[in-house]
């Protein structure tokens, strides 16, 4: 394997790492939530999604010859700088999930461009196709989140003003 297809193989497991980091991170925001119901429809949407993201990037690394049972331990040996986010002690947990979710799938829109930039290089089409779906599933999360910033900002105001359930 030449290098440049070691850097872009080792880019694709720590995806698959960062994929399975994304759900162990939205799954349990959507338990928790209460009297959110659109954030909770978008994070199973996105749930639902990120599971055929993991499946597209195990693709891509069967063709370089990657076992599943060799991506487990990836997923589990990620340093868990980020997958510390959890506000659930927080009184405006609802809020400050919104920004650490807008901060994640950024964190994903740049992986997937480092990972496009050398599948395009190698004329990979089957990997860029690939990873082009999953570019596009989080660049619509992003703009999601980014639209219900205010919203949900709003409405956390108006439950803890009325009394109601405001946190999650
Ligand atoms: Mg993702
Ligand atoms: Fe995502």
């Amino acid at each position: 394997m030449t290098d440049t297809n070691g850097i872009f193989v080792t880019g694709l497991r720590n995806a698959h790492a960062m994929e399975n980091q994304a759900l162990s991170i939205m799954k349990p925001q959507v338990e928790r939530i209460e009297n959110y119901p659109e954030v909770a429809q978008r994070l199973a949407q996105h749930i639902a999604e990120t599971e055929v993201q993991i499946e597209r990037l195990e693709q891509i690394l069967e063709g370089f010859g990657e076992s599943k049972s060799s991506l487990k331990d990836a997923a589990l040996s990620l340093s868990g700088s980020m997958a510390a986010i959890t506000h659930s002690m927080a009184p405006d947990e609802i809020v400050k999930n919104s920004f650490a979710n807008y901060a994640f799938e950024h964190f994903e829109i740049a992986a997937y461009k480092s990972l496009l930039a050398l599948s395009n290089q190698a004329g990979n089409s089957t990997a860029t196709a690939l990873l082009r779906q999953n570019l596009d599933e989080e660049l619509s999360m992003a703009q999601w989140l980014d639209q219900n910033i205010e919203p949900v900002t709003l409405k956390y105001a108006a439950l803890s003003e009325s009394g109601q359930t405001a946190k999650k």
